[in-house]
């Protein structure tokens, strides 16, 4: 019998095919506001100028396309380790270089599965549909937490609180660290605190996912709230992302980190992170970590990298500020953080948006603020009141 044949169809991903309906409208005001990646005032992803000077280093310098080890480039994550921990650079994490953050989310989900056999999750609802996907395939059960409310565009954060404190001790909690996909809307310094007491409390087990540092309120401040649960618990997960803080998107760019109090427990949970990274793909991609690497580690290469990024952020909030300014309705955006927003529209509205007014979003309602300018926002706010009418 036919090993295909035995297969489910899966449906595409939708924001594919919304990409390739976006390119055939020959409307010349469209604006895509699905796919996820940043985009400058002109609608470009440009290579940040620090990865361009980077890569012409490596280019000169690199002597070698010999493999590394399955923790990847170790000069890369040293590198990481104050971005992301901060001036403890914590001595007491386990670090390893994966295929952007999407890897460290499945080497997650499969140290999940191992350590803890039929553990629940809790992730958020809504969340970036992905996780659901990931530690599914790994086995991992699933249950969710409420978290946001998108016609008042507020996190919906007692109800949060409530449904993490029905978890069992033992089981795991999903939490994005900064500009939450997709809807933009993260803790507040306070919130993160009772987190971070609650899930300590109930011995919850901790996966923080830090995919847009630098890209909400600054560098420092994106990281806060996993450095709040990081010093609240025995141990944790990390999994990070430098595909869109350095624009690195295809070079799959990321990082599994464990953090662990207990010498003993993190060399264990270090040396089956290297087992299962070698199950999966063995060794890592190099290119997009040494750029990291040749970056961080170059002061004046490290500025400029800072100053790309924080032209960015700004633009980001830009964009937010228009969008509060005209939109009565949408004032919470300019407190909200990162690339995404979730406008409260029903799939039919969605669709009308697209065939009406020639603007491309997620089904969801999710929209990327970077695909709007600030002189695009007026028209874009006549629209979506329209529709809303
Ligand atoms: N986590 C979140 C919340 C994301 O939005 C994304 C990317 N869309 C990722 C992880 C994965 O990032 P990467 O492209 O580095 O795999």
């Amino acid at each position: 019998a036919s090993v295909f044949s035995g297969l489910a169809p899966q449906a595409p991903d939708g924001l594919l095919a919304l990409i390739g309906a976006y390119r055939s409208d020959p409307r010349p005001d469209k604006l895509d506001l699905g796919v996820g990646v940043y985009r400058d005032a002109r609608g470009r992803t440009p290579v940040f100028a620090a990865v361009k000077a980077a890569e012409r280093l490596l280019v000169e310098g690199q002597d070698t396309k010999a493999y590394l080890g399955a923790e990847g480039d170790v000069g890369y994550l040293e590198a990481l380790r104050p971005l992301v921990f901060g001036a403890r650079a914590q001595a007491d994490v386990f670090g390893v270089q994966t295929p952007g953050g999407t890897g460290a989310l499945r080497l997650a989900a499969e140290l999940l599965a191992a350590g803890r056999p039929g553990a629940k999750l809790f992730v958020g609802a809504p969340t970036w549909p992905n996780h659901e996907q990931i530690f599914e395939a790994a086995g991992v059960t699933l249950a969710t937490y409420d978290y946001f409310d998108a016609a008042s565009q507020t996190v919906r954060f007692e109800a949060m609180i409530a449904a993490l404190a029905t978890a069992a001790p033992g089981d795991a909690v999903l939490l994005q660290g900064a500009c939450h996909n997709p809807t933009g809307a993260d803790l507040t310094k306070d919130q993160w605190r009772t987190v971070a007491d609650l899930v300590a409390e109930r011995g919850l087990f901790p996966i923080i996912d830090l995919a847009y540092q630098g890209l909400g309120r600054g560098l420092e401040d994106d990281a806060l709230g996993m450095r709040l649960i990081l010093a609240a618990v025995p141990e944790a997960l990390v999994a990070y992302s430098c595909d869109k803080n350095f624009g690195l998107y295809r070079e799959r760019t990321g990082a599994l980190f464990a953090a662990c109090d207990h010498p003993q427990r993190l060399s264990k949970a270090g040396s089956n992170i290297l087992a299962l990274a070698r199950a999966n793909w063995s060794m890592p991609p190099d290119h997009g970590a040494a750029v990291v690497r040749t970056i961080l580690s170059d002061s004046d290469l490290a500025t400029m990298w800072a100053a790309e990024l924080e032209t960015m952020r700004q633009r980001l909030i830009d964009v937010r500020a228009a969008l509060a300014n005209h939109g009565p309705d949408l004032v919470a955006l300019k407190d909200q953080n990162g690339l995404f927003a979730c406008l409260p529209l029903t799939q039919h509205q969605v669709g009308r948006f697209r065939d009406d007014h020639a603007v491309y979003l997620a089904g969801s309602g999710r929209i990327n603020l970077a695909g709007l300018t600030v002189e695009a926002v007026p028209d874009f706010i006549r629209a979506y009141q329209t529709l809303r009418q």
